[in-house]
């Protein structure tokens, strides 16, 4: 460790509240909010990216996580109209759509045989459907696939379908939970500062909302994860607030698994006249947060929105998890400008990984190990079944 730090020392030639944040990563100790914010104003990528990499091979070694998993979007009708979001659409729209429970069993099937160990669930915040609406659906895909981990529902959807259903967020969770609810994803939180969410997303669940919502679901038994919506109107420091109220939250009930950046898209949304940040700002990104969130166990990169070719860079920058196959069931990135049809078999997957110098490991929702890919060539069959 010492000789790895003098290195970074020499070959950076750091200035002393850089070497300062080298040393704190490299003994544990936690970063402030401002060295966060010196973080994210250091010119050097390469320096973050050693750094957060000295992190991640702490935590991870060589192994770089993937799962089987796809995608539901029972809905994109919502009441809210984020400024962001491409997806949305108002009842009767153009491009607007309502699956029926039955037509939600439908894509379920067609997986009842495919080694798919998890179901991603979130949708637009719909007018009219409560917690017993969705209670339903989780119980119809649990009689289908009794084993499939049921991921589902931003807290910004829960925090409406308890409102509608009279319920408070316990007792919606708890409910969820007995129809089959396994975890919670972590959309929803996009920039909690309030000079920030204001202006991109003033009417959804607040900040307080939100955390609320996820610490309630961490007080129940049922993990989650958490995500920031990146690079558009904020600054480093409502960057840093955000990822220091995780931080905080973390502390208080260690439920969080993985953090997930979002980077924001500009087509089809109101703020669209915004440039996307570059990729080497997302290499930064991934490194401070790796950096910061100091008790958060996964940093994933979400493929289909910063593309392939970024995601197997991000496995040098601090991120040990690419998300999973996907099989192409999911519009909600592609709709504002992320990859059209996103699909990698699970061969693809490995290849990503391994052309990043790591080891695959299959894992389940759970960071389970599944299966470890460290063999040359791999020698069982590994791609998912074609589908109907
Ligand atoms: S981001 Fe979510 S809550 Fe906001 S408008 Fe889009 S679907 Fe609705």
């Amino acid at each position: 460790m010492g000789d790895l730090l003098s290195h970074l020392i020499d070959r950076y030639r750091l200035a002393r509240p850089y070497r300062r944040i080298a040393e704190k990563v490299f003994s544990g100790e936690r970063l402030s909010f401002q060295e966060g914010v010196a973080l994210y104003q250091c010119p050097d990528v390469s320096f973050l990216g050693a750094l957060a990499n000295y992190v991640r091979e702490r935590l991870h070694g060589d192994y770089a996580y993937f799962n089987r998993n796809f995608h539901i979007e029972p809905t994109n009708i919502c009441v809210f109209d984020c400024a962001f979001c491409a997806f949305a659409r108002r009842p009767g729209q153009e491009g607007a759509w309502e699956y029926t429970l039955e037509e939600i069993e439908q894509i379920v099937r067609r997986y009842a045989e495919a080694p798919v160990t998890e179901v991603h669930i979130v949708g637009g915040v719909h007018p009219k459907r409560g917690v017993e609406y969705y209670g339903e659906m989780l119980r119809r895909i649990k009689a289908i696939r009794p084993d499939l981990h049921i991921k589902a529902f931003t807290a910004v959807e829960i925090a409406v379908m308890a409102a509608r259903s009279r319920m408070s967020i316990r007792e919606a969770l708890q409910y969820l939970r007995a129809c089959g609810l396994d975890s919670l994803p972590g959309g929803g939180a996009e920039i909690f500062h309030p000079e920030v969410r204001a202006q991109i997303c003033d009417s959804k669940a607040t900040a307080e909302q939100w955390l609320h919502i996820h610490r309630t679901a961490h007080e129940l038994g049922i993990p989650s994860n958490c995500t920031m919506l990146y690079g558009h109107l904020e600054a480093y420091e409502h960057r840093v607030d955000h990822l220091e109220r995780l931080r905080a939250l973390q502390d208080e009930t260690g439920g969080f698994q993985a953090f997930i950046p979002l980077k924001f898209k500009r087509e089809n949304n109101r703020m669209s006249h915004l440039r996307e940040v570059p990729m080497l700002e997302d290499l930064k990104n991934y490194a401070v947060c790796r950096l910061y969130l100091d008790n958060m166990p996964h940093l994933k990169a979400y493929w289909p929105m910063i593309g392939r070719q970024t995601a197997q860079l991000s496995l040098s920058f601090g991120v040990d998890d690419v998300d999973g196959t996907i099989d192409d069931t999911t519009r909600i990135y592609a709709m504002a400008g992320g990859e059209e049809h996103p699909a990698m078999s699970t061969a693809e997957l490995i290849g990503l990984i391994r052309g990043a110098g790591r080891i695959p490991v299959e894992r389940d929702s759970l960071y389970r190990v599944r299966r470890i890919y460290n063999e040359h060539p791999p020698t069982e069959p590994i791609d998912l079944p074609m589908l109907a």
